[in-house]
């Protein structure tokens, strides 16, 4: 049952961003019965990587990952499709073959999303900048990352600057059960704090030459000319450390210092540090290694390293420009911002990750909005679920140093028991699908769901 209702909020919603969680917000809140404003920038202003004025323009790539519902990206999508998502519905209206995973014909896509919105009565979309944000009435802001420099102001005066960020530099994250145990051993170096609170790989020399030499010719992911600042900030890719001098990375994130190998007694050569990213201490950052190689290449080259060999990698390192908050600090368990509660965020800003992380967070935004404007409290999916794991992680999440993340299954509440590696994402989707199930089931349906 949903908690009962309270007095309606005042006034037709206003959406900033036509983007992925824009559209998405726009339409559940359209879908509900709700008139929208949604204020898009292109083409009057534009950001330096959409390229054209279509709502939800796909920036990069054109694929929207996996349509496996074995992993968490089908999954994830399953879901928002189960709450009639129109990136889903247009996704699939203009699919183009790519295996097993979800691609589109980009043009047609931002098209087939922008005449939608366009003919829906409930739905005015206007284009211009928008350089603050309206008191008084409901707002979902959803600028991504690459919101305008005048909208970034506003949002430092909404989160204080020290929980706005410009640019992520993610590490790679593995999980618990694909590391060789027998190979890491936990410390702290000098024993700080929990004197056992990271797993450390050692290297010998051999294998940190093996390794370097691996680092050094594998493939990355060229950066864009607005994201070159990021490596005069200070925050350098590994395989950038790596090239500045063989040993560089002995003084960087791969320094022994303060570590004994407690089977050999001895400092290691090199070190590679795992700091653990989850309470469940299923999922472990390889720390200090933010990266820009292509996702094989990860595969490839870390796995390199004893310890590894086989791990699993639950989310790639990467580096870009990206404009978003610190959601645990700053936002309740609805994406409202707390202090402001007529501002909701969505999508990318709020320090999820990806094409689809964005629209589901969208869908989120809308409906948790349109239950308000309907009167009711909104009741948010469970943590269990795709969709709930992702609002989890954007708004009580508990990591020290938040950092953006795509969906996986390292987001998840962790298991009752322990699964054979190839059952437990069948054990993750079961339980997933059937804690939506229980939480479609309430009575009133989420307000946005398609009625029709
Ligand atoms: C360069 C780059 C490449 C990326 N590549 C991928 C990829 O390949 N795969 C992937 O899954 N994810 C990728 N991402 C990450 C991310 O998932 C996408 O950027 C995604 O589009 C984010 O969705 P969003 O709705 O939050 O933001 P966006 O889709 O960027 O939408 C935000 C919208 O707000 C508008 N806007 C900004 N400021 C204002 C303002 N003041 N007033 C009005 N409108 C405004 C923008 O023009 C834009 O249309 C990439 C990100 C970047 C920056």
């Amino acid at each position: 049952m949903m908690p009962p209702a309270r007095p309606a909020m005042p006034g037709k919603v206003l959406v900033i961003g036509g983007g992925l969680a824009g559209c998405e917000a726009a339409w559940a809140l359209a879908r509900a019965g709700i008139s929208v404003e949604l204020m898009e920038m292109r083409p009057c202003a534009c950001t330096p990587a959409h390229r054209t004025s279509l709502l939800a323009e796909l920036v990069c790539s054109n694929s929207l990952r996996s349509s496996n519902p074995m992993n968490a990206a089908g999954l994830l999508k399953e879901e928002m499709r189960a709450l009639g998502s129109l990136v889903m519905d247009a996704a699939d209206a203009c699919r183009v073959p790519a295996g097993d995973a979800l691609a589109v014909d980009r043009e047609k896509f931002g098209r087939a999303v922008t005449e939608r919105l366009e003919a829906d009565p409930l739905v005015s979309v206007v284009r211009g900048e928008a350089t603050g944000i309206p008191p008084g009435r409901p707002v979902i802001l959803a600028t991504g990352p690459l919101t305008s420099d005048r909208m970034s102001a506003e949002i430092e005066l909404l989160a204080g600057s020290k929980h706005l960020y410009f640019y992520d530099a993610i590490a790679p994250v593995v999980s618990a059960e694909s590391l060789d145990m027998t190979a890491v051993f936990a410390q702290s170096r000098y024993d700080k704090g929990g004197g056992d609170d990271y797993l450390n790989c050692p290297l010998s020399e051999d294998d940190y030459q093996a390794f370097l030499d691996e680092l050094l010719s594998a493939e990355t992911v060229p950066l864009r000319s607005f994201e070159r600042e990021l490596h005069f900030s200070g925050c350098m890719p590994v395989e950038v450390i790596a090239a500045s001098g063989s040993l560089s990375l002995l003084h960087g994130p791969l320094k022994p210092v303060g570590l004994v190998d407690p089977r050999t007694g001895q400092r290691p050569f090199a070190v590679i540090q795992l700091r653990m990213e989850n309470a469940a201490g299923t999922a472990w950052n390889l720390v200090g290694c933010q990266t820009k190689l292509t996702h094989p290449e990860q595969r490839r080259v870390f796995r390199l390293v004893p310890g590894l060999g086989r791990a699993e990698f639950l989310r790639y390192g990467s580096m870009h420009r990206n404009t978003f908050v610190n959601g645990p600090a700053i936002l309740d368990g609805t994406l409202r911002v707390r202090g402001r509660e007529e501002v909701t965020l969505a999508g990318q800003i709020t320090g999820v990750e990806g094409y689809i992380e964005s629209a589901a967070c969208g869908i989120m935004a809308g409906l948790f909005t349109a239950a308000r404007v309907l009167g009711n409290e909104p009741l948010p999916p469970p943590a269990e679920t795709a969709m709930g794991s992702l609002l989890h992680h954007a708004t009580s999440s508990q990591w020290k140093h938040y950092q953006p993340s795509n969906i996986n299954f390292g987001l998840f509440p962790a298991l009752a028991r322990r699964h054979a590696p190839d059952a437990r994402n069948a054990a993750y989707v079961q339980r997933a699908r059937e804690k939506l199930g229980d939480w479609l089931s309430t009575e009133p349906l989420p307000p946005g769901l398609v009625r029709e």
